[in-house]
């Protein structure tokens, strides 16, 4: 590898300027082999013994994404939620863990789920509080906080930096989850967060054909970061060699699909803000976005490809039925009239995935009844305007 590029955009096209050493590819191979054979001092040929503690493959992805992310060292996972797992599994028996109540819905249930296996404390927040925080912060016993940069569905954005100090201050450790925002519009690290978490599932993929989560950090000596590591190991929830291909594969493209996508959003966020149809638009780059100012200062590359839809109870138009006032069943009626968007979970592919949250999510969740979730992807986006209105008038 020669001298690595510093724009991001650059790094990101050329995997770190890849060149194969045996071979010359400017790609890397895919190596699927589970152990590593030792030469004539019985020394290992290469560095690697096994596959679950290192695979060249998955090495080479996290060199990508520790660059991307300004990370001293990244590390992947099977899954995002085997890499949130690796977070929580850091966090001491009899400790506390704080999260505002706004969360993605998966991490919001392992957090529950942690906290009662393993004799933890929780503390869930309200974000839009201005005192949110420091009310549940204990310190000393507060281990780990837990922040998204924007808060899946409704897009708030906290202050990453205050975070960060507030939580250092009782002694806690700050963890974002930057799934929805990568590196290229904001880096957690540099504002002071401990550990940023991806669901590299989203963006970094882009494709919606794989699974995998990456965790990073700038202090890779310190002690949760030598837990995570053999959490990983022992854990076993490694990146198999087939999915690091296709990540990295995904990421060469993701400046790109980022701007595309950003620019696809905020064009549809602007058309259907005040849309009579609905009772709001939830997006950070929307002036009339309660955390605009912030948004602004923080995600320097855009404010990212996802958005939510507010549906106004309608009359029952789309099933032809009775009139019906409720947002639930009328978002309902919106997320299965699209034709070209992919009423879908998930996010961060190319292709537009619309998702009724509540309809998912159980009873408790404060997700609201009528909320759309939007994952914009890289289509034409005069289609994508459409294919919305002509599914808003099913309500
Ligand atoms: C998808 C997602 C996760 C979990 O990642 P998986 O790859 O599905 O395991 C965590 N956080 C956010 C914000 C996500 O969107």
């Amino acid at each position: 590898m020669t001298q690595p590029p510093t724009d991001p955009r650059t790094l990101l096209a050329q995997a770190l300027h890849y060149t194969d050493p045996a071979t010359g590819a400017v790609t890397p191979p895919i190596h699927m082999a589970s152990t590593y054979a030792r030469d004539g001092n019985y020394d290992l040929i290469a560095g690697a013994s096994y596959s679950r503690p290192e695979n060249p493959t998955y090495l080479s992805v996290e060199r990508v994404i520790a660059a991307l992310d300004g990370a001293a060292e990244s590390l992947t996972f099977a899954s995002g939620m085997a890499g949130v797992a690796a977070v929580l599994e850091t966090v001491p028996r009899g400790k506390r863990i704080a999260a505002p109540t706004m969360l993605y819905h998966g991490s919001r249930v392992a957090l529950k789920r942690f906290a009662e296996t393993r004799g933890l404390g929780l503390d869930f927040y309200d974000a839009r509080a201005a005192d949110g925080l420091s009310a549940v912060l204990a310190k000393g016993e507060t281990d780990l906080v837990w922040i998204e940069t924007t808060l899946n569905p409704t897009w708030e954005v906290l202050d990453i930096a205050a975070t960060a100090r507030a939580a250092h201050a009782a002694g806690a450790a700050l963890a974002v989850d930057a799934t929805c925002t990568p590196a290229l519009t904001i880096r957690p690290l540099a504002l002071g967060a401990d550990i940023v978490f991806q669901s590299a599932t989203k963006y970094l993929g882009g494709h919606s054909d794989l699974v995998a989560g990456a965790l990073s950090t700038a202090d890779p000596d310190g002690p949760r970061w030598q837990a995570v590591r053999q959490v990983r190991t022992l854990n076993g929830g490694v990146l198999g060699p087939m999915e690091a291909w296709l990540l990295l594969r995904g990421m060469r493209t993701l400046a790109l699909r980022w701007e595309r996508a950003c620019d696809n959003a905020h064009a549809i966020a602007q058309h259907f803000d005040g849309h009579p149809a609905l009772e709001g638009v939830l997006y950070p780059g929307l002036e009339s976005h309660p955390d605009h100012a912030i948004a602004r200062r923080q995600f320097t590359g855009g404010f990212g490809g996802m958005l939510s839809l507010l549906v106004k109870g309608g009359g029952g138009g789309g099933d032809g039925g009775g009139k019906d006032e409720t947002g639930f069943a009328a978002a309902k009626r919106v997320a299965t009239a699209t034709r070209l968007i992919i009423p879908a979970t998930s996010l961060g592919g190319v292709e537009t995935l619309i998702e009724h949250r509540k309809a998912i999510e159980p009873p408790d969740s404060p997700v609201p009844d009528n909320l759309l979730r939007l994952s914009i992807g890289i289509e034409a986006v005069a289609d994508l305007i459409a294919d919305l209105e002509r599914s808003l008038d099913a309500r």
